[in-house]
């Protein structure tokens, strides 16, 4: 076997608690491969991070492991927080095909991290859970970028048993989550058991294992989604929208098939009609080493998935992060805004009926919030995606039951103006950057009204 030119390069997304270690995993994937020099050196794209398999083996020590491998490498999505994921899909799955939850060893699981858990075991995503910050146990001597089992075997006997009783509780936690896990290196298989890899992402011990069992979950349990056609006409997800200077409104897009060109016309989801527009320019990273204040970006004539890329074109400013971009043709443009409206339509609701008012920052983070305040039977009025602003308020204020009178946020902030009225106003904000807390939130406070 080897790299299979049909298969495009795995998305993968980093999710856990904030603290936990996200950025700093990230960091070290992207700097030692850097700094290394090695044959195959990382690409940098926009929001996301490409290694290539000779980079990752070469870690492994072993460059003949490359011919076990059929896909060309792993590109990481730069934007951690662990709504990223959430609110990133591709045709109504995840778009991610594999996800690392991290989880910081020594202080165990986090609201985040079970909410990372339940969102993969909804999207059914193959993931590692990554016990970080093993450097921090007492005792334990640090062999910079070794892969885990060599340094472990280096480590007193009091260390390691220490070490294991951490990974017993994060087994534990799992399995209250529906998960049965084990030490990666005693997982048979994979298919039933979550591989846990313990790290330290401020060292690099266990780095190699972490990027050689993403490999190995791609390898048994993606082929089939991963066959992409280069030829055909692009489709990505929005993961931003973003003003640049000089450049007006932006997308950073993740393009997960085909192929998007200067000058093609694209349909990209937003609130109202979706937009239709032609694409300026396609813009990349430039290279490290080049990098001169006034130009951040260099342009690119075309991009083949899976790859992170900004589009600068006329109109972009209604368009919503999470939502579809695609390339669309004149035979294909009205059918594909068409789909595109609808399913951004699907996600919001718009009812005559009595409910809560809800808001979040993306559709995707919207759609799971709809999902989770359906399962606790919560009705919902209405679902916007965008910040809290003065009309939500003035129309919740004329909802005569004071349980409705209320706005639960999902990771959004208070327009200005609409902070202003909401302190002349009965209205109840609930705001939270966890979907479970913001539902319990919502219980207890009706619970407490009842008494
Ligand atoms: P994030 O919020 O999940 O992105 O977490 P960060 O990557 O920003 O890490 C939070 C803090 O933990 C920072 O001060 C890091 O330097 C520190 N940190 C992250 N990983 C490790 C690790 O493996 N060992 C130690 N000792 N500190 C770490
Ligand atoms: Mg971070």
């Amino acid at each position: 076997m080897a790299v299979n030119e049909n298969l495009r390069t795995p998305i993968v997304s980093v999710m856990g608690h904030v603290d936990h270690g996200k950025t700093t995993l990230l960091d070290r994937i992207r700097g030692s491969a850097v700094a290394d020099g090695e044959a195959g050196a990382i690409t940098q794209h926009i929001g996301a991070t490409e290694v290539p398999i000779e980079n990752i083996v070469n870690k492994c020590g072993d460059p003949s492991l490359k011919d076990k491998f059929i896909v060309p490498g792993l590109l990481f999505i730069d934007t951690p927080g662990h709504h990223a994921f959430t609110s990133l899909r591709s045709r109504g799955g995840a778009l991610a095909d594999l996800a690392i939850v991290i989880v910081d060893v020594n202080e165990g699981f986090m609201p985040q991290t079970i909410e990372s858990l339940h969102i993969l075991k909804r999207f059914k995503t193959p993931f590692v859970v990554v016990a970080n910050k093993i450097d921090r146990i007492h005792g334990w001597e640090a062999n910079k970028n070794l892969p885990f089992l060599a340094t472990y075997n280096k480590q007193s006997e009091r260390v390691k048993s220490d070490l294991d009783n951490k990974l017993y509780e994060v087994v534990g936690e799992l399995y209250n989550i529906g998960f049965n896990s084990e030490r990666y290196d005693r997982v048979n298989d994979f298919q039933r058991n979550i591989g846990i890899i313990p790290i330290s992402a401020a060292t690099g011990e266990g780095i190699p294992d972490v990027l050689m069992i993403l490999l190995g979950l791609a390898q048994r349990f993606l082929e089939g989604n991963l066959h992409y056609d280069a030829k055909a006409p692009g489709i990505g997800t929005v993961l931003e929208v973003k003003e640049e200077k000089g450049l007006g409104t932006t997308l950073d897009i993740i393009l997960y098939d085909g192929t998007i060109k200067k000058g093609d016309t694209i349909v990209v989801g937003s609130l109202g009609n979706p937009i239709q527009t032609k694409i300026r320019a396609l813009l990349k990273p430039r290279p490290l080493s080049e990098i001169k204040a006034e130009e951040k970006f260099q342009q690119v004539s075309e991009v083949t998935a899976a790859v992170g890329v900004k589009i600068s074109a006329p109109n972009l400013e209604g368009a919503l992060a999470g939502s579809p971009v695609r390339v669309a043709s004149p035979d294909t443009i009205d059918a594909i805004t068409e789909e595109i409206k609808s399913e951004i339509e699907d996600v919001q609701i718009d009812t005559d009926t009595i409910g809560v008012t809800i808001k979040a920052d993306t559709i995707g983070s919207l759609e799971a919030l709809v999902n989770e305040l359906k399962k606790e039977e919560i009705p919902i009025r209405k679902a916007d995606v965008g910040d809290v602003s003065n009309r939500d308020i003035v129309e919740v204020t004329a909802i005569e039951d004071p349980f409705f009178s209320v706005i639960v946020g999902f990771n959004v902030k208070v327009l200005p103006d609409a902070k202003e009225k909401l302190q002349s106003t009965e209205v109840k904000l609930f705001l939270n950057d966890v979907i479970y807390r913001l539902i319990d939130d919502y219980k207890d406070w009706v619970k407490k009204q009842k008494e």
